[in-house]
């Protein structure tokens, strides 16, 4: 676990302090050297990973697609594609809509007990 956790740390490393615009997609501000570097931390990463999913008795191939299909229930693409909101948020939207709903709801058959009522008093 240390090692897994120790290289993770080595591959942020070459990250920490590098622009935005360095660490693009395809890192275009690094070079041969760099770019080598990251893709041997990347590696010891797998590999340490690896090693530990198999000691642990987990299938990780599984375990990912588990997980993305978990992700993809709790991060509905149409809602969440664009924001970076924690998945709370968006179970607090669906809550506050619910609420809403069943508040009209709740006021319309307010409305049409009260009708009732009147009909009773009026005869
Ligand atoms: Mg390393």
């Amino acid at each position: 676990m240390l090692a897994l956790v120790g290289e993770a740390g080595e591959l942020a490393e070459l990250f920490q302090w590098r622009r935005e615009d360095e660490a693009a997609p395809g890192l275009p501000g690094y070079s041969a050297k760099d770019r080598g570097a990251v893709e041997e931390e990347l590696a010891d990463v797998l590999l340490y990973l690896i090693r530990m999913s198999d000691v642990c008795g987990i299938d990780l191939g599984a375990a990912a697609a588990a997980k993305i299909a978990k992700n993809a229930a709790k991060y509905p693409a149409e809602r969440c594609r664009g924001s970076a909101a924690k998945y709370h948020t968006y179970q607090e939207m669906r809550t506050e809509a619910r609420q809403q709903k069943r508040g009209r709801e709740e006021v319309a058959a307010e409305g049409e007990a009260g009708k009732e009522d009147k009909k009773e008093e009026e005869q």
